[in-house]
């Protein structure tokens, strides 16, 4: 079957109780045995709940896998991935991740006895030369917040599997409907479904895919064992967001690029930043390695910390606000923002200046939303 099937029902089946066509929210903590080591597959719903094996089950078909896991947030899986590990092991990662990924890792685990080293992804040879003899795992973000910068999962995993490292791919920005990164050779696929899963604003959550069953049993007995997992209720709503996801993926595409497109003839815009524009620098990359470039872009404008302040105070139909993925644009100031903790002169290396902003491009008529940011960036000339 194809992605926009599996997403309506894989894992769906009518509800064998009752026939509801719907999977239920099994808003239950427990499940009534019918004697001593006799029931239906179900205990306790830290350690299962037919809700979220209805999720897990759509996810792992949609990242092409075996197996799937949902957690209670992004972190929470990612968390989950880094319990493969244990103590003296040493982790190497992209140096543009996720804010609240590089927290994780920076002030959590390495006080757990795990080491990391950060480098440029996009250059296979600054990774290869992190390798160390401890290096257990490869950890990958692409595309990235708010650069919109590739890196290569075909070839890193190669790189990885030689060393005999696992490689795992936070794909929350491409959403599996245009990248799936097993397919590419990673072992492991992380999300937040909080951002395009979920796709309507209104859930935090997270999951992991994979085909390796050690893996897979590993980070489930991490699951039940540290009970980072999402209720019912949440569960439902990641599993109602997933039965759009391909017709949502469609038109956050379509809009981002118009939006790109536009934003890239603006006389007051420096530059713009979209993988899917051909002068992106990794766009060859992009065709490759995924089937569409997703709904977030980002550009500087040339009027600066105060150009970027008039703008975020005069849009209308895109929201001021942080995250990402949802049917409404959304619109953030990365510099002041996610990457605030940053040091000065790093985050102006990266370019994520004072007048960088980074758009979230909904579902909306697009007309509207190149209309308010035409009239928004007007007046900050
Ligand atoms: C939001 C996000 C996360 C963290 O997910 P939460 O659901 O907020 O815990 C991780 N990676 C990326 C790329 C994200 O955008």
């Amino acid at each position: 079957m194809k992605f926009a099937t599996r997403a309506i029902h894989v894992g769906q089946e009518p509800d064998p109780a009752t026939g509801a066509t719907i999977v239920p929210i099994y808003q239950t903590s427990t499940y009534t045995q019918e004697g001593l080591g006799r029931h239906k597959g179900y205990e306790y719903s830290r350690t299962g709940n037919p809700t979220r094996t209805a999720l897990e089950e759509c996810v792992a078909s949609l990242e092409n896998c075996r197996y799937g896991l949902a957690f209670a947030s992004g972190l929470a899986a990612t968390t989950a991935v880094l319990s493969l590990l244990e103590a003296g092991d040493h982790v190497v990662a992209g140096d543009d991740l996720y804010g609240g990924t590089y927290r994780l890792f920076e002030k959590v685990l390495t006080r757990q006895g795990i080491s990391f080293t950060f480098t440029d992804p996009r250059d296979i040879s600054k990774i290869e030369a992190a390798f160390r003899p401890q290096t257990r795992l490869l950890w990958l973000e692409t595309p990235t917040n708010p650069m919109l910068t590739l890196c290569d999962i075909r070839a890193l995993s190669e790189l990885a599997r030689e060393r005999g490292a696992i490689v795992a791919v936070d794909n929350t920005f491409a959403s599996p409907y245009f990248q799936t990164p097993t397919d590419l050779g990673a072992d492991i696929t992380v999300h937040s479904t909080t951002k395009y899963m979920g796709g309507h604003s209104d859930v935090v959550g997270g999951a992991v895919a994979t085909n390796d069953a050690g893996h897979y049993e590993a980070m489930k007995f991490y699951q039940n064992a540290a009970g980072g997992v999402p209720g019912p209720f949440d569960s439902w709503l990641v599993l109602r967001g997933l039965k759009t996801l391909a017709v949502r993926m469609r038109q956050h595409e379509a809009n981002a690029l118009a939006v790109a497109e536009f934003l890239r003839e603006h006389p007051e815009v420096e530059s713009v930043n979209y993988p899917g524009l051909p002068t992106h620098p990794q766009y060859e990359l992009a065709r490759r390695q995924m089937r569409g470039f997703s709904g977030m872009v980002s550009f500087t404008l040339r009027g600066g910390a105060e150009a970027a302040r008039r703008v975020i105070g005069s849009v209308r139909v895109f929201s001021f606000a942080e995250s990402l993925g949802g049917v409404e644009s959304l619109l953030t100031h990365p510099a002041s923002m996610t990457h605030a903790a940053m040091p000065e002169e790093e985050r102006e290396a990266r370019g994520v200046t004072e007048g960088l902003l980074r758009l979230s491009v909904g579902v909306e008529d697009a007309e509207d939303l190149i209309a308010d940011l035409d009239r928004a960036i007007g007046r900050a000339s």
